[in-house]
C-alpha cells in the first residue's frame, strides 16, 4: 500500500510552500490595523471581531472599541451594556459577552496579562482551537498552527485533496503544525498571516484562482489545473471558529 504523503515526509514541497507563500505575502498582504500590533488584547480583540464577520465591516468597529475600552482591565471594569452597545451593528452578541469575559478573568487570574501557552488560552471564554493559535502565534510569536476556514481550504487543497473522514479535522491540524515555521522571530507571525490571507484573496471558497497563485506549482489541485480556476472544495469548516471571515 502506498504511504501518505505529509509535509514532514515532503520536506521540499513544504519548504517550497513556505518561501513562495511569504514571498508573495510580503507583496500583496493588506495592511490591516491588527497586523501592525503584538499587544494580545488588541489581537484578541480583532480575532473576536473576525469570527463570522469581513474584514471590511470589522476595521470601524475595531478602532471604536479600542477607543473606548484601550486596555483588558478598562474592559473588565466596564459594564456589560457598555461592551454590548459598543458591539452593536456587528452581530454575533455572544462574542462581546465572551471577550467581556474574557478580560475579567484575566485581569482576575493572570494579573492582567493574556498568556503566551495555546493551552491557557484555551481556557478562557470563548476561546477554542483556532482562536488560541491565533493570539499566540500574532501576539507571542509563538510556533503554533493557527488553523481558520480560511487555512483549512488552503492546507486541504495544497496537501491533502482527497481527504475525508472523522480523522480529516486531526489531520489538516497536524499539517499546519508541520508546516508552521519554527524559526525564532515573526517567522511564524509571517506564515500564519500569509495562509490566512492566501485563502481570504487567492484560493477562496468560491473558487480557487490557481492561474494567479504563488504555490501552485507545489500544490496537488493546482498543479493538476493546468492554471485554470477551480470552483468550490473543500471548504468545510474546522472547528468552532470555523466561520471566520476575511
Ligand atoms: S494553486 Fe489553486 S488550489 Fe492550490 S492553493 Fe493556490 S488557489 Fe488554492
Amino acid at each position: 500500500m502506498a504511504r501518505k504523503s505529509t509535509p514532514v515526509r515532503d520536506f521540499a514541497r513544504t519548504s517550497e510552500f513556505r518561501r513562495r507563500l511569504l514571498r508573495w505575502f510580503r507583496r500583496h498582504g493588506r495592511d490591516l490595523p491588527w497586523r501592525r500590533t503584538r499587544d494580545p488584547y488588541h489581537i484578541a480583540v480583532s480575532e473576536f471581531m473576525l469570527q463570522q464577520t469581513q474584514v471590511s465591516r470589522v476595521e470601524p468597529y475595531y478602532r471604536r472599541f479600542l477607543e473606548r475600552f484601550p486596555t483588558v482591565q478598562a474592559l473588565a471594569g466596564s459594564e456589560p451594556a457598555m461592551v454590548r452597545e459598543s458591539w452593536a451593528g456587528l452581530g454575533y452578541y455572544r462574542r462581546a459577552a465572551h471577550l467581556h469575559q474574557l478580560a475579567r478573568t484575566v485581569v482576575r487570574e493572570h494579573a492582567g496579562v493574556i498568556p503566551a501557552d495555546p493551552e491557557l488560552l484555551r481556557l478562557l471564554p470563548g476561546v477554542g482551537r483556532y482562536t488560541a493559535g491565533a493570539i499566540a502565534s500574532f501576539a507571542y510569536e509563538r510556533p503554533t498552527p493557527a488553523i481558520d476556514t480560511n487555512v483549512a481550504r488552503v492546507i486541504r487543497r495544497a496537501f491533502h485533496p482527497a481527504l475525508a473522514g472523522p480523522r480529516a479535522e486531526r489531520r489538516l491540524w497536524e499539517t499546519g503544525a508541520a508546516l508552521v515555521p519554527r524559526r525564532r522571530g515573526n517567522a511564524a507571525w509571517a506564515f500564519n498571516q500569509a495562509i490566512m490571507e492566501l485563502g481570504a484573496l487567492v484560493c477562496t471558497a468560491r473558487v480557487a484562482r490557481c492561474g494567479e497563485c504563488p504555490v501552485r506549482g507545489v500544490c496537488r489541485t493546482g498543479g493538476r489545473s493546468g492554471g485554470r480556476a477551480v470552483g468550490r472544495s473543500g471548504g468545510r469548516a474546522v472547528g468552532r471558529s470555523g466561520g471566520r471571515r476575511r
